[in-house]
């Protein structure tokens, strides 16, 4: 007889991780606190679907670019409609903007996003197929403050976990006017060292001539070097919003680095684009960017609608709850509850969901073991967690409605009746905190 074959458990998909324990509250916390700061600059939540139409992404970002190119999960429906998975936030909130008819509502519009995002790349160290971002958008004016703006509340949100060793790499890639020109003497450029460069530049030359400035390549930065550079092509508009940013920037004393190579791996980008780098990622190890953004004004009008400028940014959660992690910055305070309930037996156990759920209303952390029977086992957690009071529900304090409350530390024991239980609780935590 054949033996029965034995079942493979079905495993998570590769580059997609389930997040848990620590893993959760770290991003849930690096999501939370964009959330807060931008609460407090008057930004206001907004979360898109996860599917959505392909051609949202496919113009906007570039056919060109990496992302639609190689990295986006795209499907066909019974129906026949292609959508995709959504690989950034920006262009899904700028269809929201126009869906919703945003642009009649007081401009700018502010608005905060987090959650995930996935792109077909090759799973790496601090690189994930599904990834989580928590980002901000300001759209409908182009005043320079707003960029200032976004990359304040990102460096904002990234001090106040903890972080202070990180950059901001800025640049300007110009706009509609002033690029064509730099793009034209780049190709020029690159043409003459086209033997030299690696064979995915040789490619970009013809397709995305712009993408050929951040090329990893050790032959490729070399050649980048001496490479013409945006700023000297920048028209005067662009120039003048540059130089205010920078302004803006150095007035709220947050660290940037000119990068005149730096560029972004979608079309929509025009002007100020900037990437958040932390500073002491160790000796010879390349930094990854932990956040990254910029203006998009072109975007609306690549979508089809009318011109409406905009600028945003995102931090890459998993990105900054690594380098949080390497800190030593712990995910989440630990705050033990000073009270533990204890019940013994059937009638017990029954009211013990009551009292729990009356002191969840009052706001009092409970820590109990409701599966656990036995008065050992649950006294052994109040030891070992050293929490100094104990309700002790048995089955005559469920009979007579009543509750003991030991003091863990005098062994004082009293017995409470049901009427009294809220004040004297309040009254017992208040001789412990
Ligand atoms: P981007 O939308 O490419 O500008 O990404 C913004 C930020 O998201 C980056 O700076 C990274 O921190 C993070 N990020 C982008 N792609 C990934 C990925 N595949 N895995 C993890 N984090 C990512």
């Amino acid at each position: 007889m054949q033996k029965p074959q034995k079942k493979e458990l079905i495993a998570s998909v590769k580059g997609m991780h389930d997040l848990l324990g620590d893993d959760y509250a770290y991003v849930e916390r690096v999501i939370k606190e964009v959330r807060r700061v931008s609460d407090y600059y008057g930004f206001s939540p907004i979360t898109t679907p996860h599917l959505e139409k392909t051609e949202l992404f496919e113009r906007p970002l570039g056919a060109e670019s990496d992302v639609v190119e190689k990295q986006m999960y795209s499907l066909r429906t019974k129906g026949g409609d292609r959508l995709t998975l959504r690989p950034e936030g920006t262009a899904p909130i700028m269809r929201a903007y126009f869906e919703h008819g945003m642009g009649s509502m007081p401009q700018p519009v502010k608005v905060f996003y987090g959650g995930s995002f996935f792109r077909h790349e090759n799973p790496q160290a601090g690189r994930f197929r599904e990834f989580h971002q928590a980002g901000v958008e300001v759209i409908g004016d182009d005043d320079a403050i707003n960029d200032a703006l976004v990359i304040r509340i990102l460096v904002s949100a990234i001090q106040s976990l903890g972080l202070k060793d990180i950059m901001v790499n800025i640049n300007t890639i110009g706009d509609k006017v002033c690029r064509p020109a730099f793009r034209k003497e780049l190709i020029n450029y690159y043409r003459k060292h086209q033997e030299r460069v690696c064979k995915d530049c040789k490619r970009r030359i013809k397709e995305n001539p712009l993408r050929l400035l951040d090329c990893k390549e050790e032959v490729c930065m070399q050649i980048a070097k001496h490479a013409p550079q945006m700023v000297d092509y920048a028209c005067e508009f662009c120039k003048k919003h540059f130089a205010e940013v920078l302004e803006y920037l150095d007035e709220s004393s947050i660290p940037y680095f000119l990068d005149s190579h730096m560029v972004r791996g979608f079309d929509y980008y025009g002007r100020t684009v900037f990437e958040i780098i932390p500073t002491d990622a160790g000796d010879g190890i390349v930094p990854q960017a932990i956040g990254g953004g910029g203006r998009y004004d072109d975007l609306a009008e690549l979508m089809g609608a009318r011109k409406t400028p905009a600028v945003g940014g995102a931090l890459g959660a998993e990105r900054v709850a690594d380098l949080l992690r390497k800190k030593g910055i712990k995910a989440r305070s630990e705050t033990h509850p000073k009270i533990f309930l204890i019940q013994l037996g059937p009638a017990a156990k029954k009211k013990s969901l009551v009292l729990l759920e009356d002191l969840r209303k009052i706001g009092v952390p409970v820590m109990q073991t409701l599966a656990k029977d036995s008065l050992r086992a649950q006294l052994a957690i109040v030891s070992k967690l050293h929490i100094p009071i104990a309700l002790i529900v048995g089955q005559k304090e469920a009979l007579d409605g009543t509750v003991a409350l030991r003091n863990m530390e005098t062994g004082v024991q009293e017995t409470i009746p049901t009427e009294k239980f809220i004040g004297t609780i309040k009254a017992r935590l208040k001789e412990f905190s």
